[in-house]
């Protein structure tokens, strides 16, 4: 892939390949090291993406990037015990899934309780290590292609994956070709046509730039899908762990003008203060109409994460 900045200031677009885009956020700042990128628009694919593109991102991601405490396991594992449900009922009697980046686990292991086969793959390997230790599942560090095409799954599991990828399409063709006949592949990703989004643009939570190299809207992750040989079958807008957290410090973002004080707070990036206070003050304040904003999000399929199921697709694109 072209790395060559176009007249428009942008790379490549890394779904459809197309030169340049249109810069719609010429300022967006990566909310640890304040470094500052652009949002482009592929005037041919429609997809955003962040540029330029860092060469390494290690020193964009924090050390305890989702290293989640107790508190935070615990109400995660109440959380995606009901996600997980709904996936698990495509073959009650235990299938096989495979999760791309699973971090600590937590989704496979609720599967596994549930009688199915799991593995997960894990780039960090310290991060795969902690979870092969804390939940005895198999847990591999490496890329999807690595992987036997033999070993088909009957659930691909993609959370908050997609975005963090130069090639999404590459990425979703490897998972296609080890998805099972009558197999389904789940893709969370932010809704960059979210009301959320709208409302705070570029000092918008989820839009995490640089480690956020893509931003989907349904539209254009559908198109993605698709030229992954994959067909869309269903958009879902519910994410109670994401959602209202993004009204709420996206709203103080545009309050305060500092980026994510209070996820800044919670990561240990930074000291207690008064713009921390006043954070945790708004926040406190903000909780009410942040889940009445995100239910109704919801509700008109605005909401600021999207969940897509899909398919192999009958006739695959070229
Ligand atoms: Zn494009």
């Amino acid at each position: 892939m072209s790395l060559t900045e176009t007249v428009a200031g942008a790379e490549a677009c890394p779904v459809c390949g197309a030169p340049g885009g249109r810069p719609i956020y010429p300022e967006a700042r990566d909310p640890i090291t304040l470094d500052s990128f652009r949002v482009a628009l592929c005037s041919t694919c429609g997809v955003a993406y962040t540029t330029p593109r860092p060469n390494s991102l290690d020193r964009h991601y924090p050390q305890k990037y989702r290293d989640y405490g107790w508190i935070v396991t615990l109400v995660l594992n109440a959380l995606y015990g009901v996600r997980v449900s709904r996936w698990a009922r495509l073959k009650p009697t235990g299938g096989s899934a495979l999760e791309v980046g699973c971090g600590p686990g937590l989704m496979l292991a609720a599967l596994h309780r549930r009688g199915w086969r799991v593995l997960g793959i894990e780039r960090n390997e310290a991060v795969a290590e902690a979870a092969r230790r804390a939940i005895g599942i198999e847990i591999v560090a490496a890329p999807v292609e690595a992987l036997p095409l033999d070993v088909r799954f009957d659930l691909i599991i993609m959370f908050h994956v997609l975005e963090h990828i130069s090639e999404p399409v590459e990425l979703l063709r490897e998972c296609a070709k080890r998805l099972a006949p009558a197999g389904r592949l789940i893709v969370n990703v932010p809704n960059f046509s979210s009301w959320q989004s709208r409302f705070a643009g570029s000092k918008w939570l989820h839009l995490d730039v640089p480690r956020h190299l893509m931003h989907f809207t349904p539209q254009t992750l559908a198109a993605t899908l698709k030229r992954a040989g994959l067909e869309p079958a269903e958009m879902r807008f519910a994410s109670l762990e994401h959602d209202p957290y993004g009204w709420v410090e996206s709203t103080i973002n545009r309050v305060t003008g500092r980026p994510n004080t209070l996820t800044r707070f919670l990561m240990g990036l930074e000291p207690f203060g008064p713009a921390v206070l006043l954070s945790i003050v708004l926040g406190v304040m903000l909780v009410p109409p942040a889940l009445l904003l995100s239910m109704a999000s919801w509700l008109a399929g605005y909401g600021a994460l999207m969940e897509a199921t899909a398919t192999l697709s009958a006739t695959p694109e070229k």
